[in-house]
């Protein structure tokens, strides 16, 4: 730890929800900053015992196991993230869909797997939020449709650092950084100056396109990077259009920047497939969030106030 007057900066970083998990958090005592950093830790292990499709035991794997043939009774937690994520379908004409996963499970990318596209013909009429009915009332889950799977893959990052974030100003802590892979949550600023958050530039691993000093807010990038495989020069990566079932190659990375990571997450990967046009009236559409867009060509675009900030610098 790094200390400085009465308090002192505690800092980690521990592979969990098959990314990278960092965090730096200002404490007054040595005993209240180990205690919030792995606060933080077991959020995120929690998470992903609950969310990972590669856990046998977690909810998600048992609602892909079940609710094909009947409802699946599921945590409220799990509930209202799914509720808004199929909110957030209808919002996004579709473009963030959790039902990818039909066709999306069938994509490897550390084995360079892909689905041929007779299969994917097959899948593609899986891939439809409205195949999945929650109800309220009894908080549970079932499938219209024998084929469909779901994955919160484009959301769940988000929620943890949400709820890390949470947990962090309960135990009174007021500066404090949460990132899970793309996802970054910030409580406060650095002490006296604003934390620094890059963009990483989508073609060259340790280069930054853009850093961008930041507090009290979050911020999601969604890259065409992040895991990949390529096939006789073309790039096969894991944020898949619902429309084709293959991937998205309207842009190489997008970031949005506003207070809700679980939606900054979400819109990130929305904004990824409905590429550049799309995706910022969206964005402008939503009160509160800004998005940084990288197209193919390397171009930046910015949402409308964001615009406005540039021209005044
Ligand atoms: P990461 O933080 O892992 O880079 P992103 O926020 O960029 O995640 O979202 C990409 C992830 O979202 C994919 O790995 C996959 O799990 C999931 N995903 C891919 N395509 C879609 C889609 N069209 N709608 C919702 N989720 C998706």
């Amino acid at each position: 730890a790094q200390t400085d007057g009465s308090g002192a900066w505690y800092s980690d970083s521990r592979p969990i929800m098959g990314t990278n998990i960092r965090t730096e958090i200002w404490a007054e005592s040595p005993t209240l900053g180990l205690a919030a950093v792995e606060a933080v830790m077991t959020e995120m292990e929690r998470i992903n015992q609950l969310m990972s499709p590669y856990i046998q035991s977690s909810e998600l794997s048992k609602i892909n196991r079940l609710a094909a043939h009947s409802n699946v009774e599921i945590s409220p937690e799990l509930f209202d993230l799914l509720q808004l994520s199929i909110g957030l379908s209808s919002e996004t004409q579709g473009a963030f869909d959790i039902t990818y996963a039909s066709v999306g499970y069938l994509y490897n990318y550390r084995e360079k797997q892909r689905p041929d596209e007779q299969t994917i013909h097959q899948l593609l009429e899986a891939i439809n939020y409205r195949h999945v009915v929650l109800n309220e009332e009894d908080k549970t889950i079932k499938f219209k449709h024998p084929k469909v799977k779901i994955d919160l893959g484009g959301i769940a990052k988000g929620h943890a650092v949400d709820n890390a974030l949470a947990i962090l100003t309960d135990m009174g802590i007021e500066h404090a950084l949460v990132t899970a892979g793309g996802d970054t949550g910030l409580l406060g600023d650095r002490r006296g100056r604003p934390w620094k958050v890059g963009i990483r530039d989508p073609r060259h691993r340790d280069k930054q396109a853009v850093v961008i000093p930041l507090e009290n807010i979050a911020m999601s990038t969604s890259g065409d990077y992040e895991r990949y495989f390529e096939e006789d020069g073309k790039r096969f990566h894991h944020i898949i259009s619902p429309q084709s079932g293959e991937s998205s190659y309207e842009v190489q990375s997008v970031t949005i920047i506003g207070p809700k990571s679980t939606l900054n997450d979400g819109l990130s990967t929305a904004v990824f497939v409905l590429g550049v046009q799309k995706g910022i009236d969206l964005i402008n559409q939503t009160r509160g969030y800004e998005a940084i867009i990288l197209d193919n060509q390397r171009r930046l675009h910015y949402s409308k106030s964001f615009e406005a900030v540039n021209a005044e610098n």
